[in-house]
């Protein structure tokens, strides 16, 4: 009996600790609705969570970050000048955090997938802490014209901060997101969403001229509770104006997705590839759990070589702990991999939280 108790209480624990997690195993069996190119994703059943719980307990991951992720003030003068500048905008990204990141260029301020609250967790008491502020807070942020939500991940789509950008001083921004996403912005009464499937495109105009957001797949899954894995899509973003090709991959494994993507945009990128893409490099260890979630930095590498990136700039690190790699080892993994692999350092840059990098516009056109 004493025995039953505990395995109760064990997989109760386990379960609570999942969802706080977001860890993808599921309650039950159930339809599939969106799958991935190249990888049937099944959630882990519950026996491989907790061996993953278990053997980081017992080993003691993760350990603490010997330097703290570094964060500087951030320039907000430049920044808000520069969402004022129009046609003038000098194509710019500052990192505020995890994969949220404010980036302007051809005349748009666009936030990606916004967190800014204290945890990523449906709770506000439990669920992984952040290490660092946010690099701009949610009140000193310029006018936002469009916010990109990669997937419904609680690291990713954050209510509260969803909620204050909805109600910007100006109107709402304009929320694009994968299929099936939307209902919950209708839900919080948000109704400026463009839902998009794998491929689709939405066309809009910035004071620069006309810009095109197009969803691309890329490996990953979804859910925000037991019962809704694989309920909606999940992708990344490349964004098309006449200066600057952008593109926001959130969360993945690696796959040949960014191949696919490369491909799909050649003809319209015939001598190099997106002029700014962000990465992510954190989450990955153990790779027996992480590997079909989350990229390592030898993998980042790799799509920043696929990509064609003139510029690309990690971020999905440093901030909330989700996994058993230490919080100040993916720059070091990823300062490894790019030496490795001939590629500068400064091509492929792990920026501190709040710093602003200027970037060159498209040189072809
Ligand atoms: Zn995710």
């Amino acid at each position: 009996m004493a025995k039953l108790a505990i395995i109760v209480l064990i997989a109760t624990l386990a379960i609570t600790t999942h969802v706080v997690f977001s860890q993808p195993v599921a309650l039950k069996a159930q339809p599939i609705k969106f799958q991935n190119n190249y990888l049937n994703f099944e959630p882990p059943g519950l026996f491989d969570f907790l061996k993953w719980r278990w053997n980081a307990l017992r080993d003691g991951h993760p350990k603490s970050a010997q330097i703290p992720t570094p964060i500087v003030t951030a320039d907000l003068a430049f920044i808000h000048a520069n969402s004022q500048a129009g046609s003038l905008m000098q194509p710019a990204v500052t990192w505020v955090g995890h994969a949220t990141a404010l980036v302007q260029f051809a005349g748009l301020t666009v936030l990606t997938d916004p967190i800014f609250s204290e945890r990523a967790s449906p709770l506000s008491l439990v669920g992984p802490k952040r290490a660092q502020p946010p690099g701009i807070a949610l009140k000193d942020l310029p006018h936002i014209d469009v916010v990109l939500i990669s997937h419904n991940h609680y690291d990713h789509l954050d209510e509260a901060s969803v909620r204050a950008l909805a109600s910007q001083a100006g109107g709402a921004p304009l929320f694009v997101v994968p299929s099936g996403v939307k209902t919950w912005f209708t839900d919080l009464g948000i109704t400026n969403v463009v839902e998009l499937a794998w491929w689709q495109t939405h066309r809009m105009q910035s004071s620069s001229g006309p810009v095109e957001i197009v969803l691309t797949p890329v490996q990953h899954w979804s859910g925000r509770s037991l019962t809704d894995r694989m309920d909606t899509l999940w992708g990344g973003f490349a964004v098309f104006t006449k200066d600057f090709h952008f593109f926001h991959v959130g969360d993945t494994s690696y796959s040949r997705d960014f191949q696919d993507i490369a491909t799909r945009f050649a003809d319209r990128q015939p001598a190099h590839g997106f002029d700014l893409v962000l990465i992510p490099i954190g989450a990955y260890a153990p790779r027996w759990f992480m590997k079909d979630q989350h990229v390592d930095p030898e993998e980042a590498v790799q799509i920043h070589k696929d990509l064609r990136a003139r510029q690309s700039v990690a971020y999905h690190w440093g901030t909330f702990s989700l996994s058993n790699e230490a919080l100040d080892d993916p720059p070091i993994a990823l300062a490894a991999a790019l030496q490795a692999q001939g590629i500068p350092a400064t091509a492929f840059s792990a920026i501190p939280i709040g710093q602003t990098l200027k970037l060159a516009a498209r040189a072809e056109r």
